[in-house]
């Protein structure tokens, strides 16, 4: 048992919601957020990745596309528009450094898992990661190979970080083994499982900021911009979009961008929310206390020989 968080035999548990701890919990902590395209983590964990920084974390993105289907232009146009978009969200969300892995936009069953699996490794070591974030690679409805495939790869790098059989010339070469300790899996299709309700009212500004980096592609970006332009043609304005361009990208995320996230708020009595599926220390399995149950055993059971 984890204080409650097994009380049911679901797939997901009892669900918790999560407000905001000003004491800085998590200082000292590294978070690790591995998404497949440049709108997956604001989209879905904008706040909660501004919480988890705001609580301590030191929080860093790697990248496992190159989002060359999806921006304006050419393919290589989209490559750098998209890099230069995540370096935005980066800063948006106070996130200390980006990698990009580069692999091919929506063709991750080309790519060689085990090489991925390698890379991630090697990074959740030289970051000692201890914290996870990135798509449920067992989650409902996911078309996008993309997603569930980076899922699968982030899944099984977490543990095997922590043993210094995997990679072993890792370890000689001086990176110390070390495994990730809690996971948060993203909410991305209707009906996919979660068990962690985040309030993120308090930093619903930084979630539309980060959300607003993604120029390239998604439901976000420079909608607002577009929609000021082509009512200045016909000779109108909305107030509430401000004066510049990136005052009314802000305004649309924030008028007609977060209704799921209300959606989402309204179970819970919240304004806004995000939904993860959270893995607690201790990991997927609901272990139970065998240490304390042997030593136990042993203290009652062991006789001189
Ligand atoms: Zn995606």
């Amino acid at each position: 048992m984890h204080d409650g968080w097994f009380e049911e035999d679901t797939t997901h548990g009892p669900v918790r919601v999560d407000t905001f701890d000003e004491s800085r919990p998590h200082e000292g902590k590294v978070l690790g957020i591995v998404q497949a395209h440049a709108d997956d983590m604001p989209l879905c964990s904008g706040g909660l990745v501004a919480k988890l920084v705001a609580e301590g974390y030191k929080a860093f993105i790697i990248q496992t596309t190159n989002d060359e289907k999806c921006g304006p232009g050419s393919s290589g146009d989209a490559i750098k528009s998209n890099e230069v978009d995540v370096d935005a969200l980066a800063s948006s969300l106070g996130i200390e450094e980006v990698f990009n892995l580069g692999y091919r936009n929506h063709r991750q069953e080309e790519n060689s898992m085990l090489e991925q699996r390698c890379r991630l490794i090697f990074l959740f070591r030289h970051l000692q990661v201890d914290t996870l974030m990135s798509f449920h690679p067992w989650a409902k409805w996911e078309e996008n190979p993309d997603h569930y495939i980076t899922g699968q790869l982030v899944e099984s790098a977490c543990w095997m970080a922590g043993m210094g059989k995997d990679y072993p010339e890792q370890v000689q070469a001086g990176m110390k083994p070390h495994g990730v300790r809690d996971k948060y899996y993203w909410v991305m299709r209707p009906g996919s499982p979660y068990n962690h309700v985040t309030d993120i009212s308090p930093f619903l500004d930084e979630k539309i900021a980060s959300m607003s980096t993604n120029k390239s592609q998604g439901p976000a970006g420079a909608h607002g911009r577009r929609m000021k332009e082509s009512l200045a043609k016909q000779g109108l304005k909305l107030p509430a979009f401000g004066d510049d361009e990136e005052e009314a990208d802000r305004a649309y995320i924030r008028l007609f961008g977060l209704e799921e996230h209300k959606r989402m708020g309204e179970p819970y009595d919240l304004e806004y929310a995000e939904y993860h599926y959270y893995f607690p220390p201790g990991g997927s399995f609901p272990y139970h206390d065998t240490a304390g149950k042997i030593e136990a055993y042993v203290k009652q059971n062991a006789v001189k020989l």
